[in-house]
């Protein structure tokens, strides 16, 4: 039977940068963008012409609405061409509210887009401005009703929290809004200060002070009590969705199943071999041209490095990880080296082992970090390398 895949391809630009981002993108101003969807389309047919089925598509970013419409248009084309004959059952492209128009979208559609994922992040202005966004609150609900005009049902809004200055209240109305436009996935991210960016800058020059760690946990249980009462059941960490409405692709990572990268900084996973492009638009034209593939790196992960990917990912599942499957993929006894500190963790109440089965509790989930870095490090001696979560495509907010 023929392996199926996820595909992901990251366009990197973006109108202006975000305060908090770290992910590879860079402000499109004036900047040419044929070269990059030229190299972009080259890989997506050398990788798509490897074999395999596709099931799930990402596209994102950076923000794949702001690429001018011309190349927007031909883009899209090829990817929808190139997927003809692939039984997909999701594919999600990422948006900016303020950058989707119905042009755009029909475009997306006509390529097979079933499922639009955009950032909205806050309904409060100040924090919009202080998280340097380039929508504003009032983008949103015309965002939505754009996708939803040209027939995509499937939508997510992503939002953060802990943003400074934010207030149970202005959480709370963030959340009702965002509820309000009855949307059947709603992401919602500890705002993270990530090493290079402005925000991070600031804060380290004592021009914005942090939330307290007890007052953004204190939202995150808001935000989890309120999603229950409007029927969106937490699936992941940061996730929660109507009846069967998950993210089919972002569930790709999570359980470790395979899936394609294309596009500077993508990172992939096929056959057992992890691969990430070179996060740079101009030498990935390059080498994209020169050698037909951009791959900076590629290792083939076993034994207790994939065994450590497991758990870093799908400990986060509230379904959480099959040790079995897991001792089978890497030829390791996972349950057997983890044994101790699961007794521990589960009398504290923070992960729960049923069969197999070894999930993370509410109460872990609120201090998942540490939890999951303390089964991860009964791994330690055992792996070659360390994992370096950066290299997996790891679903945060960022559009
Ligand atoms: S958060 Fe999204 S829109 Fe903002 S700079 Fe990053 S990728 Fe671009």
């Amino acid at each position: 039977m023929a392996s199926k895949h996820g595909l992901y391809v990251h366009l990197p630009f973006c109108e202006t940068k975000c305060g908090y981002c770290d992910f590879y993108s860079v402000p499109l101003m004036d900047r040419p963008t044929s070269d990059l969807v030229s190299a972009a389309i080259v890989e997506l047919k050398s990788r798509l012409n490897k074999g395999g089925s596709i099931r799930t598509v990402f596209v994102g970013g950076g923000t794949p609405t702001v690429l001018p419409i011309e190349d927007f248009r031909r883009f899209f084309k090829a990817l929808g061409e190139g997927l003809q004959g692939h039984c997909l059952e999701e594919f999600t492209v990422e948006a900016n509210p303020a950058t989707v128009d119905a042009e755009k979208m029909g475009f997306m559609v006509d390529s097979g887009t079933d499922r639009v994922s955009m950032g909205a992040q806050s309904w409060h202005a100040g924090e919009l401005a202080t998280l340097e966004r380039l929508h504003t609150a009032a983008d949103i609900e015309p965002g939505v009703s754009i996708a939803r005009a040209a027939g995509i049902r499937r939508i997510n809004l992503d939002l953060i929290f802990g943003i400074p200055g934010q207030t149970e209240a202005s959480w709370g109305e963030s959340l009702r809004q965002t509820i309000d436009l009855g949307v059947d996935h709603i992401s919602c991210y500890g705002l993270t200060y990530e090493p290079g960016t402005r925000m991070t800058a600031a804060k380290n020059a004592g021009r914005l002070m942090s939330c307290d760690e007890d007052f953004e946990l204190g939202l995150y249980r808001q935000a989890i009590a309120t999603l229950a009462e409007h029927g969106y059941e937490q699936y992941e960490i940061s996730n929660f969705a109507r009846k069967g409405q998950q993210s089919q692709h972002n569930l790709i990572y999570w359980r470790q199943e395979p899936y394609i990268g294309v596009g500077p900084s993508a990172a992939g996973y096929v056959e057992g071999l992890r691969y990430k492009n070179v996060a740079d638009i101009g030498t990935y034209v390059r080498w994209m041209g020169e050698r037909g593939e951009a791959m900076l790196d590629g290792e083939r992960v076993t034994g207790a490095d994939r065994a450590g990917e497991f758990l870093l990912m799908g400990l986060r599942l509230v379904e959480g990880v099959d040790l079995d499957r897991v001792s089978r993929s890497c030829g390791l006894d996972v349950l057997g080296v983890l044994a101790e500190r699961i007794d521990r963790m589960a009398d504290l109440g923070f992960v729960r082992l049923e069969g197999s089965n070894l999930s993370v509790t509410a109460a872990g989930r609120e201090v998942a970090d540490g939890v999951i870095s303390e089964l991860y490090s009964a791994l330690d001696g055992r792996c070659e390398q360390t994992v370096s979560l950066p290299v997996l495509q790891v679903p945060r907010s960022g559009d």
